[in-house]
């Protein structure tokens, strides 16, 4: 892996070789041409290595990718009181929102959310992948939302429904700087079986619920976009303001409720027995048993008493709260070595893995912590439940059914590791997956390795054939993406992206430092792709438009080859040519063994492609080479491996 020395050494390696051994075959202007013969859609002029054409920096977002002095986001703060009566399978809130308009705009209306509606025969998310897959819940869930009051201090407001949005007329405009508050009251039904975001699952103990992009929640308008109205289709997940949350859950007296948010009442919802196991688990890192297996089925395992019981969460600066609730709960709990209190909610008869969770999370909150950002909020809670991976504030849902420690663990890291990306850094998931999904896949491999020591991260190098995907950038709305591609794209591309950018362009010093002032510029904050390019770029000191360009925002692939070796002549070195035979580009790598078993490797930094797709290096030794290998270590992902490798006599 390169350090700064190292890429020190590259860079005087190359003007030594570009002034005495390397003979570009071709001018600027000259690859322009050629590379425009090879693809012919691409404009001439512009060539992977020109600069990005971003969107022109102003006092909102600054040319250094920062915010700039002029920067704004809205804040939505609610509260909300919600009731789940398990026999109906109904779920019954009502919400009081206070909308801070922080933009210098007047505000004639509000865009608000209503995920539910995915659920309706008539959404337009059944004609996609991602909503049919929700929308097979049963006939039970197809009215969607049902509104019972949309109103402002008593008096009912004007609105308009579109699919799962909904319009909000405001009386008078909303001014800069002022606020409106209104109330929303709703319901919804939970389909007997649904396959994204929340649902129940059954276990021997009961029923466990998750509840997910349940509420009515004010739509985002912002500096790029205005109001983002893009629909809920079910792949795209959620772009949410932040806001201050007081979440009131009633559930049946048997259930344990855990929820984005601290839980303000505890002595109101456990019993004493577990009020101190409670405060145990606030002194230690080893996970203690707040309610264990046997104590489920037990009724002193519940306060006595009758009738429902209401459990109050707060949560500060969160984008939206999930919850969950289940008399089948086992639940358990540690403090990590930096004071969060960490839980895990989950059924009896799946402890094997689930007993390890609360301890999983410890590990992976603590590993994030020191590497990117203090987690930022007092609590995390795992729950075990019918949904196979999803990320929320404080909680995640992780398959309750999980029998493999390393599938635990690989859901659990990749789950927790969103409360960065995108809850801490609030990216738009529905245009801009990548920046939480690929993200969140590349901080994951080295959380791995704090779980399984022995670990060994897959190299970059792997993962060549992922780039013939012709026509697919990165770069683009999930929705528009199949399964496989969002999984290709969103996920794996884009992590080993990042991974090549650390451990091949800039080493682990020079991206760790852009990376993390990336995080420090924008948490609690959201930025767009271009606030992301420009920041690398600026705190990483580097240009890196070839490489945003031909990994993120384009479909090129990338082929270096060995073309020719010529032997040695006279008092004359081998002369090795070299090719890139795609659009791509990389550093070049290589390594030459001559016919007396010695090795020389040599290391070219990118730029040599800015001149020409073919490098020719002169050898200084008259020894007769007999092998030229590109790239021995594996590193970068080259879409054709073959002809990396040249042999005398081939
Ligand atoms: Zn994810």
């Amino acid at each position: 892996m390169p350090s700064i020395a190292v890429l020190r050494q590259w860079r005087s390696a190359v003007l030594f070789c570009l002034g005495l051994s390397v003979v570009a075959a071709a001018l600027p202007a000259q690859r322009g041409r050629d590379e425009y013969a090879r693809h012919p859609g691409q404009r001439p002029d512009v060539t992977i290595f020109s600069e990005l054409d971003l969107p022109a920096p102003n006092r909102t977002r600054t040319g250094a990718g920062a915010p700039g002095p002029d920067y704004w986001q809205q804040q939505v703060d609610y509260r909300i009181d919600v009731e789940l009566l398990p026999d109906e399978r109904l779920v019954r809130g009502k919400e009081h929102v206070v909308y801070h308009n922080n933009s210098p705009e007047r505000l004639t209306y509000l865009w608000v959310h209503l995920e539910q509606n995915i659920l309706r025969k008539d959404s337009i998310g059944t004609l996609t992948e991602g909503g049919a897959a929700m929308a097979q819940g049963e006939s039970d869930a197809s009215e969607g939302v049902m509104l019972s009051d949309v109103s402002h201090d008593g008096k009912a407001l004007e609105y308009q429904v579109y699919d799962t949005l909904m319009r909000v007329h405001l009386p008078t405009p909303l001014a800069p700087g002022a606020r409106y508050e209104c109330d929303i009251a709703w319901s919804f039904h939970v389909p007997q079986r649904v396959f994204r975001r929340y649902g129940t699952m059954e276990t021997k103990n009961g029923v466990i619920w998750e509840l997910a992009q349940w509420f009515p929640a004010v739509a985002v308008f912002d500096d790029v976009h205005g109001w983002n109205t893009l629909p809920y289709l079910g792949t795209g997940e959620f772009y949410t303001n932040y806001g201050d949350y007081e979440l009131n859950i009633t559930a049946p007296r048997d259930h344990i409720v855990v929820a984005s948010g601290v839980l303000q009442n505890p002595t109101d919802v456990f019993t004493d027995q577990q009020l101190t196991r409670l405060a145990k688990a606030r002194q230690t890192r080893q996970t203690v048993m707040i309610r264990s297996g046997e104590e489920v089925t037990q009724a002193d395992s519940r306060p006595a008493g009758q009738g429902p019981l209401t459990w109050r969460f707060k949560a500060e600066q969160v984008r939206t709260v999930a919850w969950a609730s289940s008399p089948a709960f086992v639940l358990d709990a540690a403090t990590t070595n930096t004071g969060v209190l960490v839980q895990s909610a989950y059924a009896a008869e799946y402890s094997a893995q689930w007993s390890k969770s609360t301890a999983m999370l410890c590990t992976a909150i603590e590993g994030y912590s020191r590497r990117l950002w203090p987690y930022p909020y007092p609590v995390a809670t795992n729950v075990g439940g019918v949904e196979g991976g999803m990320e929320y504030p404080m909680i995640i849902f992780c398959s309750g059914r999980s029998r493999s420690e390393q599938g635990l663990y690989g859901v659990t890291t990749h789950e927790i590791g969103h409360n960065w990306f995108p809850m801490m850094v609030n990216t738009d998931e529905r245009r801009h997956a990548w920046m939480d999904e690929g993200f969140n896949t590349f901080i994951n491999i080295y959380s791995t390795v704090d779980w399984f020591e022995d670990h060994v991260p897959g190299k970059p190098g792997r993962f060549g054939g992922m780039l013939k995907m012709p026509g697919v950038p990165i770069v683009t709305n999930a929705d528009r993406l199949n399964g496989m591609q969002l999984g290709m794209l969103q996920y794996e591309k884009t992590g080993v992206g990042l991974q090549l950018l650390r451990e091949v362009v800039l080493g682990p010093e020079r991206f760790d430092f852009a990376f993390r002032t990336y995080v420090e510029r924008w948490r609690f904050k959201s930025p767009q792709p271009a606030d992301f390019f420009r920041s690398m770029e600026d705190a990483a000191g580097m240009d890196l438009a070839w490489f945003f360009r031909g990994w993120f925002l384009e479909d090129a692939m990338l082929d270096q080859a060995v073309d020719s070796v010529r032997q040695p002549t006279g008092n004359r070195g081998a002369r090795i040519t070299i090719v890139n035979k795609e659009r791509m580009v990389m550093p070049l790598d290589f390594e030459v063994t001559f016919e007396d078993g010695t090795i020389e490797r040599f290391k070219v930094p990118v730029e040599v492609w800015a001149q020409s797709d073919r490098i020719v290096r002169a050898m200084e030794s008259t020894k007769k080479v007999v092998k030229v290998h590109i790239d021995p270590d594996g590193m970068i992902p080259d879409v054709s491996r073959d002809n990396n490798l040249w042999e005398a006599g081939d």
